[in-house]
């Protein structure tokens, strides 16, 4: 019997993860009519633990519990963010892929043998197994929480406390931390102490004690601890290098926000992005494909932006940390969420960073302008402070799109 050729816009595609990253990648590419495998030990059985973004940030079809009231506290008062959270479900979608694709439960080394011109996207996180990237300083955030059943009469059913950057009232000398928290429907609250950005993770240890002290302090009921959650990722990695064959989605793309760590609700949002450049590639060209699909002049000029931003918050004490976030909240909403969300322009960045440089206390002036003293931060600050000095428009940015990202 003769074997029907696939039509030749028809790939065979495998996506190895089935973090949140792969799983929508392949479902944008298995409804694009491609022929799609997903590879990963467990197959697309969902992991443990909380993912959430904002509900605006979402399809309807992702979003599990809802948080309607979001707020940040600092040491200058509450801010109301007027922005619903979310805990993110794919379960739904999972199942779907389950049906509609093929799922092997393997995992993929740099020996793993592919079928000749089969597409191979790796989407295995923040250390990929087979994409090769650019060397960059990575800077780490972690996290230690639990969750209980229990009581705290800041913490309304239904609030998402984004940020919390009271001193918790421990002096350890570690870097700063703030408070995160999700006060359930069901009388679940989740409480994690979490340190945005540092050059190194931070011991748990000291979160847990921490995290404790703050607790004490607020006042807080716990009548029974359900679980714990231990939270390492490296943030704002390198991207992947040129000329490779696989490609990469999710955290192995630098998917990362070096503002804030999300990078969920990107790859949900860039799925079809890259899935259609991946249909509209050469098979042996996919990865670059995808590299110039998401990572355009304009995206890498905002993420040494954001990497700049990132270095600053890497110096912060716990006092500076309340004061730059009180700031940077009391900022016009589009202003702090388009620079959060990683949604600006250049340009649009570019301004919030001056209008908090301009907002900032002297003091916290001159540990922005510290931050300046590195070779990226040199650029950026001169980009980005160019009003305050005139001349070299042009010639900053050249070197800003060209050089430095
Ligand atoms: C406790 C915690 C809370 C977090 N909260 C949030 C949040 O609220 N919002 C947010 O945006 N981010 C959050 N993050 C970060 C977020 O989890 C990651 O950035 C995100 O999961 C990256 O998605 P990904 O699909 O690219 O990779 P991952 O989710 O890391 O998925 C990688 C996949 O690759 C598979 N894999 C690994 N090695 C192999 C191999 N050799 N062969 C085959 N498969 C392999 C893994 O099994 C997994 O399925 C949180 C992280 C932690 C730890």
């Amino acid at each position: 019997m003769a074997v029907q050729a696939e039509p030749s816009h028809v790939k065979r595609i495998t996506v190895v993860g089935a973090g949140p990253a792969a799983v929508s990648l392949a479902t944008a590419l298995q409804r694009r009519g491609q022929l799609v495998t997903v590879r990963a030990p467990g197959g697309l059985k969902p992991r443990g633990h909380t993912l959430c973004a904002f509900v605006d940030q979402l399809d309807e079809a992702v979003i599990g519990d809802r948080y309607p009231r979001s707020v940040v506290e600092t040491e200058a008062g509450a801010v109301d963010l007027h922005r619903a959270y979310a805990r993110i479900d794919d379960t739904r979608g999972r199942a779907a892929l389950a049906e509609a694709c093929t799922v092997l439960d393997a995992r993929v080394d740099a020996s793993t043998v592919w079928p000749k011109g089969e597409v191979v996207v790796d989407a295995t996180g923040h250390d990929p197994v087979l994409l090769r990237r650019e060397n960059a300083n990575q800077a780490w955030q972690s996290a230690f929480g639990i969750v209980v059943r229990g009581t705290d009469v800041h913490l309304p059913p239904g609030t998402a406390l984004f940020m919390d950057w009271r001193s918790a009232g421990v002096d350890d000398g570690g870097p700063p931390s703030f408070l995160y928290a999700l006060s359930g429907d069901d009388g679940r609250l989740l409480l994690e102490e979490t340190t945005l950005a540092s050059w190194s993770p931070v011991p748990t240890e000291m979160l847990r004690k921490r995290l404790e002290t703050r607790l004490r302090r607020r006042g807080t009921v716990i009548d029974h601890v359900l679980g714990d959650e231990v939270v390492c990722f490296p943030m704002a990695g390198g991207l992947p290098r040129r000329g490779q064959r696989v490609a990469g989605f999710g955290a192995s793309l630098g998917l990362v926000s070096p503002v804030s760590g999300y990078s969920v609700a990107r790859a949900l949002a860039l799925a079809p992005v890259v899935a259609d450049a991946i249909v509209a590639a050469n098979a042996d060209a996919v990865g670059d494909a995808v590299v110039d699909a998401v990572w355009t002049p304009e995206a890498r000029s905002l993420r040494t932006l954001q990497r700049f931003a990132l270095t600053a918050a890497c110096r912060f004490n716990q006092r500076e940390a309340s004061a730059f976030f009180g700031a940077f909240f009391a900022l016009p909403a589009p202003q702090w969420r388009g620079f959060l969300d990683g949604t600006d322009s250049v340009t649009q960045a570019r301004s919030t960073m001056l209008a908090l440089f301009s907002s900032s206390t002297s003091s916290l002036r001159l540990r922005l302008m510290a931050g300046a003293w590195s070779r990226t931060g040199v650029a950026v600050a001169t980009d980005v402070f160019r009003p305050f000095f005139g001349a070299g428009r042009g010639r900053t940015k050249t070197f800003l799109t060209t050089t430095l990202v």
